[in-house]
Parts: structure tokens; sequence; C-alpha cells
């Protein structure tokens, strides 16, 4: 039987009887009942209700090359009739993880060569974590094992995902993070720029935090950095130029391990196949996952430097980690299908050279001077706009998130999904968005915030 034989008050109904939703409040969810989506084609979603609405979030920052591509399901389905499953253990492989590898190594910075797969991007976090403190007992430093990330950071939501990630409701609920990781400040200028500091000297302050805790915990107890380049789920909070390199340049006098996140920004969306690369530099991990199959399957990919592959394999044994999904013959023929999407279309390129720059265009030209829009900012196609209750003062609405929240809704009924985190709407669209798409994006941005005003 399939969901069309279903009223949409009955799915509804069985939805709120038995699945639990992630990040959801549970009771709320009765109350309204969820929206169900049931296809999508090319940038639009459509509902049980049959209503089109433009994805303004790519899914939840994944599905880079839009909806509907034949060509993704066709990759799967010959992979699943040749080989559906094997896994990459005890001296096993399979033909697409091997060659997945490969062009990852092609396509990300020079110095990252291996490439350790799973399903999320919680996963490879986890494997990341574990990772580097491997690394670090192979040289013969075990107390070189605390991680330095940053407060607001996602970095997922299992045990190791949620203590990297510095959000505090999380960690409330976590009752005893992973031990040994500390949160610094993170880069965001609109709130925590001192009066008269320029962007340059506040992304130097931000890094100079970073230093200072590797200084305060001892740089010989120090394994490692851990950043998303432009902060995703904590509201797109895009650094200044200056505070990449800085870290880096931190990283690299006290030999502490730089570890990028690029669950949200690897594969195109910020203009390059990966923001190390929109930032000039060399990180010695890359997570990735979401984009990298365009979410049509679940895999994620940790892209290790050279520096750890090398002690890894000449000094390691066995590393007693992995997933039984790791290198999913079929996720993984997916993903090599995405990338060729992605690269014959020039989608990267597009972005950088032509979305990107008209994206940042409208953003400030149609919606930073709304009386409800505190700031708008984008890198690539990833952006935000701040909801205020006063431009001059910054001064928010009572109940954080509230207001958003309102706006939000305003525009997915105006035919436009976007987030609402805190009190910013993000917006993380398909990389095939066009300027009209674009334009007509903005159209209901702008309706749903005079409707909330
Ligand atoms: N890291 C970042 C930066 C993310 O944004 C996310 C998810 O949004 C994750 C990790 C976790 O990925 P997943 O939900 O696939 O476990």
């Amino acid at each position: 039987m399939t969901y069309q034989n279903y009223s949409l008050k009955q799915l509804q109904q069985i939805d709120a009887a038995h699945h639990l939703h992630p990040f959801t409040d549970h009771k709320e969810l009765r109350e309204a009942g969820s929206r169900i989506i049931t296809r999508a084609e090319g940038p639009y979603i459509y509902d049980s209700e049959g209503n089109e609405i433009l994805d303004g979030m790519a899914g939840l920052w994944c599905v880079n090359v839009g909806y509907g591509r034949n060509e993704l399901a066709e990759a799967a389905y010959r992979q699943m009739k040749e080989l559906p499953y094997y896994n990459s253990f005890f001296k096993c492989s399979t033909p697409t993880p091997v060659l997945l590898a490969k062009r990852l190594a092609e396509l990300a910075p020079k110095s990252v060569n291996q490439v350790f797969f799973g399903s999320s991007g919680s996963e490879a976090n986890d494997t990341a974590l574990r990772l580097v403190r491997h690394y670090w007992a192979l040289e013969g430093k075990p107390e070189k094992n605390r991680i330095i990330s940053r407060r607001n950071a996602y970095h997922g939501s299992t045990v190791a995902g949620t203590s990297l990630g510095g959000m505090e409701p999380m960690h409330k609920q976590l009752g005893g993070a992973v031990p040994n990781i500390v949160h610094v400040m993170m880069p965001y200028a609109y709130e925590l720029a001192l009066p008269g500091e320029s962007d340059h000297e506040f992304g130097l302050r931000a890094a100079k935090a970073v230093e200072d805790a590797i200084v305060e915990a001892g740089p010989e107890k120090v394994a490692a950095f851990i950043g998303e380049p432009i902060m995703g789920a904590g509201g797109v909070k895009i650094p200044p130029m200056s505070y990449w390199p800085e870290v880096e340049r931190i990283c690299r006098k006290y030999d502490v391990l730089l570890m990028l996140d690029e669950v949200i920004t690897g594969y195109g969306r910020t203009g390059e196949w990966f923001a190390a690369q929109s930032f000039g530099i060399e990180p010695d991990t890359i997570t990735t996952a979401k984009a990298l199959t365009s979410g049509y399957q679940p895999l994620s990919a940790l892209l290790v430097g050279d520096r750890i592959a090398r002690t890894l394999v000449e000094k390691g044994g066995e590393f007693y980690h992995g997933y039984t999904y790791a290198g999913h013959p079929v996720a993984c023929a997916v993903a090599l299908a995405n990338l060729d999407i992605i690269e014959r279309e020039g989608l990267v390129d597009r972005v950088k050279n032509d979305t990107g720059p008209y994206f940042a265009q409208a953003l400030r030209e149609r919606i930073a001077d709304h009386r409800l829009v505190g700031e708008v900012r984008s890198f690539g196609l990833m952006g935000a706009i701040e909801i205020v209750r006063d431009k001059a003062t910054r001064e928010r609405f009572e109940g954080e998130g509230r207001a958003a929240v309102v706006v939000r809704d305003h525009a997915i009924a105006s035919g436009l999904m976007l987030r609402a985190t805190g009190d910013t709407m993000i917006l993380s669209p398909p990389l095939i968005w066009t300027r009209e798409t674009i334009d007509l994006a903005c159209d209901r941005i702008v309706k749903a915030l005079d409707l909330a005003e």
C-alpha cells in the first residue's frame, strides 16, 4: 500500500502516534500536525495539499543539484542490481568507494588525500575526534588530547558531535559531554565586535581567543581546533577574511591540528569545492557529508590530510573504528554521479561568479533596508537575515526566536521554505538557483517581512 491511500489527516495522525522527529517538541507537533512533503522537482518541493514551495534550504543544506535528477536514481538502481552492499572491512573493498576516494582527493586541498567514509556528518565528526586523538597517541603524546571548538558551533548530534558542538541546550540534555573539549568565542562581528573595531581587527581578536585557549591549556595538551568555516546551524555566521588564516597560523605555531567541519560548506556552496579553498587554508581534516550526494543517499566522507594519514599507516596498527555502511557502494555510486553533475553544469563556478554575487546584491538591495532587518549577510549561496525590533540599536524582539518563526511561517505560506534559528532567517538554496529564482525568493521574503510587521 502506498501513501496515496491515506488522507493527509490520517498521515498526520499516524505520524503523531508513531514517528519521533529530530529536534522537535513533540507536544507542539501533535497540536499542529506535520507538513507532509510528498514530492519535489528542480528547485521546488510539493506538500500533500499540492502547494508548490521554493526550497530555500536545499532540504537541509544538502540538495545542491536540486530535485528530480534521474541520473542519480539510475546510478543507485544500477549499483543496487550489480552489488547492493558489501563492506570495506577485513581487507575488502568495492569499486565505487575506491573511485570516490580518488576523486575527492583530487578535489580537496593538495595535502588532503585520504578518505574515511560514514553515513552522516555526525558520524564523520566522531571519526575525526577519534582519529586526531589516536594520531597524537601514535606520536607518543597521548596527553595531547584536548580539542578547542567554538560556542554555538554545530558538529552533529551524536554524543561526540554534541560535545564538539557548542550549543548549550544540547549540552544540558546530554548530561555529561566527552571530556577535554573547550569552547571559545565565535567570530560573529554583528554581535561581538567592539565599538569602532574593524571587521579585520575583530577577525584577529576572535582568532586570538583560540590562541589564548591553547596557551591556557598548554600547547602540549591541545590536539586540535575544530570549526565550521562558516557556522551554519548556529545562524550562518560568516567570519571576517582575517580569521581563518590567523587561526591556521596559530595552529601551526603551537603544533595543533586544524579540523574543518565542511558538512554544510563542502561541494560548492561557497563558490569553491571546499570553503578551505575560499579562505585559503590547508586543514588536517575536512568533515563532509550532505551535498556529497546532494542528499540522495546518506553518505559522509572525512577527508584526512597527509600528516595524519602517514602516521596512521606507518605506526598505526589497527584503528578500532568503523561503520557497517562505511563506503556503501550505492551511496558512493550516487556521489560519483552527483559530482559529475556539479562538474558538468559548472555549478561551483556559477556560485562564485554569478549567483553568489547576485544573491549578495539582492539581499543588500532588496532586503537589508526593511524595518525588521538588522543585518543581511551571505557567502556564496548561504545567507542570513537578522530580525530585530530596532535597526539602530539592534534590539531584538522579546521571546528569543519567536519573531523569526513568524516571518518563516509567512514565508512558507508565501511559497518559500526557509529556516529560523534564534532571531536569524537562514537561506541555503540548491546551487541550481538562477538569478530569476533569487528574484522570486526575494519577492517572497519581502512579502513575509511585510506580513510580519
Ligand atoms: N556538522 C555540521 C557543520 C552540520 O551542519 C551538521 C548537520 O547539519 C552536522 C555536522 C551533522 O550532520 P548529520 O546531521 O548528517 O549527522
